[in-house]
């Protein structure tokens, strides 16, 4: 058994928060700054960086799959970077995605420690410029990023939710980078774990730490994007959605009546599906770009 498999139940009910867009506000400079120069870099897309970064923006920030993990979320972009005419036209060859999807189709544990033990196995050259990308941006983040605080809303929300419920943090960020992140913010105590990508997907999370210790209606996910929905339907608890956008106005209605209705069990139904509906309005499936036709 594992640590969310090993987690009893001391409160009525559990509550799953996401970190990343959710309870910092990280999403943004992560991608921006961390994630998108790297990708620039170690695979060699100065002669595309603009489309690279619109590209990574729109995969990783501004549609519905925000919020994936880093390796499919390479992918989906030098996918869509495929189709792109402008780059077609400049003749640029995209590198090699092949060997890493086929990791990524095998495999749930989708962190580096696996990664790298994959590559030690499998030493495919267009694997290595991935192994150095992922150690990289997060070298670069635990060596730069500070003083990125939770939304004031998500931290009030947190305080109090914990009094009420079992909270862990449900996550694909590596672990040791939200250990910090929870830590510097003294808010890791009011959470009984933390779990990262190195410990299966969001759903597995819920349904390790959560599954049947709680009747269903008593399981909440918070998250700012569409994995998070998905981890909550995955194992038919409830989901409460942080707009991306206005984060900090969705905590805030978390806080005066969200928590307040999941514990006296009116949140599910109506209330629920009308959230729900504005969130899945604000992240579209199709980029700008195939939209206009260009
Ligand atoms: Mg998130």
């Amino acid at each position: 058994m594992n640590f969310l498999e090993q987690l009893k139940p001391e409160k009525e009910f559990f509550i799953g928060i996401d970190s990343d867009g959710c309870v910092f506000d990280t999403m943004e400079v992560k991608h921006k700054e961390f994630f998108c120069p790297n990708t620039v870099k170690y695979f060699g897309l100065f002669a595309i960086s603009k489309y690279v970064r619109e590209t990574w923006e729109f995969v990783n920030l501004y549609s519905v799959t925000r919020g994936i993990n880093r390796f499919p979320a390479l992918v989906r972009v030098m996918d869509l970077l495929a189709e792109r005419p402008e780059i077609n036209e400049l003749g640029f060859k995209l590198p090699d995605m092949e060997p890493l999807r086929q990791w990524i189709t095998g495999e749930t544990r989708l962190g580096n420690p696996v990664f790298r033990e994959y590559f030690l196995s499998n030493p495919h050259p267009a694997l290595k410029p991935v192994l150095n990308w992922t150690l990289a941006v997060n070298e670069d983040i635990a060596k730069w990023l500070r003083n990125t605080p939770p939304f004031p809303y998500a931290r009030k929300s947190i305080e109090r939710l914990c009094t009420l419920a079992d909270a862990i943090v449900v996550s694909q960020t590596p672990h040791e980078a939200l250990a910090r992140e929870w830590e510097e913010h003294s808010i890791d105590r009011f959470v009984k774990a933390i779990a990262g990508q190195e410990h299966g997907t969001k759903t597995e999370h819920l349904t390790m730490a959560a599954k049947g210790k709680y009747p269903d209606d008593r399981i909440l996910m918070i998250g700012d994007a569409p994995g998070d929905y998905k981890a909550a339907l995955g194992n038919n608890a409830l989901f409460f959605p942080v707009v991306p956008g206005n984060e900090n106005r969705s905590w805030k209605l978390f806080f005066d009546e969200g928590l307040d209705r999941f514990i006296s069990g009116t949140y599910k139904g109506d209330y629920q599906d009308k959230l729900i509906k504005e969130f899945r309005e604000s992240l579209p499936e199709k980029p700008s770009w195939q939209k206009t036709g260009i």
